[in-house]
This record gives C-alpha cells, structure tokens and sequence, in this order.
C-alpha cells in the first residue's frame, strides 16, 4: 500500500471510532495522521525503515505498528474487526452531505435505519422530524442529499421518471410543429426503476422541435443533437432522448422505441414468419411499407389484438395477443376500496377523519385503517388501550359520515407486526374485533429463507390475518428483501383464502409484478394498497395499479375492486373460519 491508500484506511478508522461514540481525541488523532501521510513528501517503506516516520508528531508507537502491518500486508486487522461491527450501509450514508458519523449513529441507533434505502423511507415516513438533533428542515436535506446520490449511480424510481417525462413531454408537446406524440421506453412500460425518459414526436420538419428541445430550462447539459434524434441530460440528473419521425413513421418509430427489446426480437420473428420485415421505420412487404394508422393498426396487420405496453416484456403476450386472450387489465377507476392507511394515531400525520374525507375525494366507498401494532414502538405502535380508543373515534367519524350520507365507512383495522414466530402481535380476543388486519414482517429481516417462509406461512394460515402486507420488504434502489420462497407464500395464501399487498408505495412496488402474475396463475387475490402516511399518500395507489397491470391483472383478482358489500361480505366469510 501506498501513503495515500493507508490515509485512506486510517481514516475510515477514525470515522468508526466515531460511530463507535469513542473518545474524540482518539478519533482525531487518525484523521490527523491520515492528512499528515497524505501531505508527507517521501515514500513511506524507507521512512519506516529508519524510523524516521515514528519520530513525526502525531504518529507515535501505535499508529507506526498499524502503517506498518499495511504496508507490509496491505491489511489492517483493527480495521476490519472495526469495520464488522457496522452494517455497510452506514458507510454509504455517510456520504450523504451533512451526515456525518454522529447524526449516521443517531439514525442508526435511534431507528436501526441501516441503508441509504431505509433512511428515505424513513424520512418519507416523517421519522426524523421527532429525532434528536434532527428536524423537518435537516429529514429534506437528507433526501436531497439521497436524490442526489441516486443521480450520480443513474438509476431511478419510476415515480421520478415518470413525473419528469410528462413535465417533458408538457412542454415538447407544445411546441406548433409537433403532429403526434408520446412517452416510449421503460416508463411507459411501468418498469419499476428507469435509467432514461424516452420522447417520440411526429412532424414535418424536425430542425425547429430539436431547436426548443435543446435550449429547456429544464435542459442541463446536452449530449447529443441531430437531425431525428437529439440528448440530454436533465437539471434534475436523469437523462433523456428525444425521437423526431416522420408522422406515417410514427407507430413504428412509438412501438419500437417502446420495448423491451426482448418483446420487439419477437415481434420481428413473427414479422418474418408472415413474410414482412419490421423496424422502427414501417413494416414492410418487400420494398412496400404496410401502412398502419396507429400502434392497433400495426398489431392487427401482424395478426395480434393490441398488446398494452405494460405487458411488452416477451412474458408470453405475443401468444395472449394472437389468441386474443389477453387480459382487460385493472384500471384505477375499478378500485372501489382502499386498503392500509396510518393516521396519526401512529406514525401517519393525518387525522382519521381526514383520511376518509380524502379517499372519498378519491372515489373510495371503504377506507381500510391500519396503524402499527404495538410491537413496532419506533412507529408509536398502539397498545391494547390505545386501540379501543381508537375504535370509538372510528365509531363516532363513521356516525358522522352516515349522517352526512358521505358513503364512505371505515373498516377498524392493524398493521399487524408477524412476530418472529409467525405470531401476530394481540392476543386472540383483541384480533377479533378488528375488521381487516394487515401482517407484516418488519424485523430479524435476516431470517434463513426457510424460516422466514415458515413465519409468513404460519401468519397467512391464521385466521385473523386479512392480508400479507409488503410480502419482501424490498425497498427500491435501496434495499433487497428479505429471503422468502415467494411461490410457497403465494400458495399458502391461495389455500387459506387470503390476499397479498402490492403495496403500491412507490419505492416498494412489492409484490414484484413478476410475482403478482404468479400469484394470479395460482389463485391467489391481490390487494392493491397505498401504506398510505398523509392524505396525499392515498394517491400511491396509481403506482400500484400500473405494477398490477404488468403483472397481468383483471379487476376481478383484486380484493379492493369489490363494492363496500361485497368487501364486507369477503371479510365476514373470513370471520366465519375461525
Ligand atoms: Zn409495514
Ligand atoms: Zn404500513
């Protein structure tokens, strides 16, 4: 090692002693010495040989043991025994600006945040607004500081890329030249995390359209401009590419610009098996292009009912689409519920009340409310008591919205922690009275898979649980789930007559689309619910209609497409088990 690879190492140390809370002249003394290698202007093997080294200020006997012992081996023993004392993720987030070691241990001991995913979920969830040292104006530092990370790694949630495309695509649409126009790529598709926004525009002359495009205010850098396709980076670092065709191009151009590639090589395929070629230009008979009007046109002219993009992944639509047996997939407007909200009463900040006025706006007739239960104290988890008080402001609120005639009723219901033994968190007596209780895992994440199927099995086959919540606990960009035998869980809850979350957060988007396919293929029901913590966050629920779109999925799969009687029916039918 080098003198700059051992100040690099000393440090790190330093800063693990100071997550470690040690003593902070021992903590500076490395850091000092890590300058102090990186200033020195020999080479550090003879300065060491002759002792010279020893002898500086600020070095001393121990610090010349350990430079040594990484000269030598270019390891570091103490390093590494210190270094496993800590998650990795806490390393990330101390690149987060603003967060150095001692607000990274608070958040860590405080809220056993442990990744840079947790953290803005968290700070999403309001958790740091209340912590020591921290507040409403440091938890929207911390997620700029997060967005900006997540910029520079170049990968995106799709509920960013998705509000960038349309501003985008807003203002390239208002542009005269512009004939037609659209959103392509991963976005359109609904893919859960996107690198770039793909835009399609017809016209006749593209020059004027690639002018305005290049000089946005939201435009920062430009990394391409040409005649039909120009690039660029955006101000808020994702990346976007403009397509300029021809207006009889533009299906052709809208479709393969579209994807995924794996779905367009098919369809290629197929093209040829009918004797025409395609590409992103027309779909051609020898020289001649068969004209298609717009993208059904040109499913139809290869023999195929219209396939929505959501489901061009190659995944077997192709087959779907010529044997017109292609799912009519769920829209929001079929959601007649709405599932998994927390008010104030945990960790929420909206009053019940308000929720239900919100989800009435919404055009919900039922709003199921779940806070936590009282195993999850970092969330205010409610006690025994604090759930029978609970349940009488729900009383009164749904006297309220009777009288009114709102027709909106809310549902008494948990987030019920899935204990480590698949347990849920009250004892049987309390559990009867709730109308809808959603479990979820939210500790030992690092359960042996086959345990951790075991618990969520062992909850689904109780019969108080309504719905698997979160069923991975992945965060997106942020944190892989939790190992569990996905297909084994989908089962247990097909048998048992219970429903899975796809919880339509959309930094979760859990259960993954593939698995919500799975989960129709063996019968078991999905609901589609926001984990709401604000009224707004009710709004979530559009995500989680798009995951469940790719994930091939009719009305009739999901729970909360019921009316309130019909709901209420599939909850009572759930009661009469027990
Ligand atoms: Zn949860
Ligand atoms: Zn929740």
């Amino acid at each position: 090692m080098d003198k700059h690879q051992v100040a690099e190492v000393l440090d790190e140390v330093g800063t693990l002693l100071e997550l470690r809370g040690e003593n902070p002249f021992k903590c500076r003394a490395y850091h000092a010495a890590a300058r102090l290698l990186d200033g020195l202007a020999g080479e550090l093997q003879p300065m060491l040989e002759s002792g010279e080294l020893a002898r500086l200020k600020g070095i001393g006997e121990a610090l010349t043991l350990k430079i040594t012992e990484l000269v030598k081996t270019g390891r570091l023993a103490y390093y590494e025994e210190l270094r496993a004392q800590f998650p990795p993720g806490l390393f990330d987030m101390l690149g987060i600006p603003g967060l150095g070691p001692k607000r990274v241990k608070v958040i860590y001991e405080k809220l056993g945040i442990a990744t840079i995913g947790e953290l803005e979920y968290a700070c999403r969830e309001n958790r740091l607004v209340t912590l020591d040292g921290f507040g409403a104006r440091s938890q929207q530092k911390v997620l700029e500081g997060i967005e900006r990370i997540r910029r520079n790694r170049g990968r995106f949630l799709f509920s960013f890329a998705e509000a960038e495309s349309i501003e985008l695509h807003r203002l390239i649409r208002a542009h005269p030249d512009v004939l037609r126009s659209a959103v392509a790529g991963s976005v359109r598709r609904r893919k859960e995390t996107t690198k770039d926004i793909d835009i399609v525009v017809s016209a006749e002359r593209a020059s004027g359209i690639m002018e305005a495009f290049t000089k946005l205010p939201l435009v920062e850098t430009v990394t391409g401009h040409g005649e039909t396709k120009s690039s660029a980076v955006l101000r808020s670092g994702i990346a976007a590419d403009l397509r300029v065709v021809r207006d009889a191009e533009f299906p052709y151009a809208l479709h393969h610009l579209t994807g995924s590639k794996e779905h367009n090589v098919a369809m290629r395929a197929r093209a040829q098996r009918l004797g025409l070629k395609m590409n992103e230009y027309g779909l051609f008979r020898g020289e001649e292009l068969v004209p298609c009007k717009d993208e059904e046109g040109l499913f139809a002219a290869l023999g195929l009912d219209f396939i929505p993009p959501e489901l061009r992944e190659d995944l077997g639509e192709i087959t779907g689409a010529e044997a017109r047996k292609l799912p009519r997939l769920v829209e929001r407007k079929d959601l007649r519920g709405v599932l998994h909200v927390h008010s104030r009463w945990s960790d929420g900040i909206g009053e019940i009340e308000e929720l239900a006025r919100a989800a009435r706006k919404l055009g919900y007739e039922y709003l199921g409310l779940t806070d936590h239960s009282q195993s999850a104290g970092y969330a205010n988890g409610l006690s025994v008591d604090r759930v029978q008080a609970q349940w009488r402001e729900i009383e009164a609120v749904n006297a309220r919205l009777l009288t009114e005639g709102l027709g909106m009723v809310i549902l008494k219901g948990i987030e019920s922690d899935i204990l480590r033994d698949g347990s849920l968190d009250y004892p049987d007596e309390v559990l009867e009275g709730f109308d809808l209780i959603v479990g979820s895992v939210h500790s030992l994440f690092g359960m042996p898979e086959a345990e951790m199927t075991a618990r969520i099995v062992k909850a689904l086959a109780n019969p108080y649980l309504t719905i698997l919540g979160h069923p991975t606990g992945r965060l997106l960009l942020g944190r892989d789930g939790y190992s569990v035998d996905l297909l084994r869980v989908i089962d247990a809850a097909a048998e048992h007559g219970k429903a899975i979350e796809l919880n339509a957060n959309p930094q979760r988007l859990d259960l993954d689309w593939r698995f919500v396919r799975q989960a129709r293929e063996r019968g078991a029901k999905i609901a589609i619910d926001p984990d709401a913590h604000t009224p707004d966050g009710l709004a979530d629920v559009d995500f989680g209609v798009g995951t469940a779109r790719k994930g091939w999925l009719e009305a009739g799969d999901v729970v909360n497409s019921l009316n309130k009687a019909e709901f209420l029916a599939w909850i009572a039918a759930r009661k009469t088990k027990r």
